[in-house]
């Protein structure tokens, strides 16, 4: 059937997983992207990383001792 994992060999592949400078789709700042996974700034994802690590540490404890 379709395979549409196995994406064809061109130019636009190649090109969006190279390293360049793109902006943040958080802060829209300016950073140095290494791939095309790659979206948003250091500053966001550190960011997001505690943040969502801590709020579900949070609302897990907060669930379970609030009754
Ligand atoms: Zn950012």
């Amino acid at each position: 059937m379709d395979d549409h994992d196995a994406a064809p060999p061109g130019p636009a592949v190649a090109r969006g997983d190279v390293p360049a400078e793109r902006l943040c789709l958080r802060c829209n700042a300016a950073f140095w992207s290494t791939g095309f996974g790659e979206r948003i700034c250091k500053k966001c994802k550190a960011q997001s990383a505690w943040k969502s690590a801590s709020l579900s540490v949070g609302m897990r404890s907060g669930r379970r001792s609030a009754k």
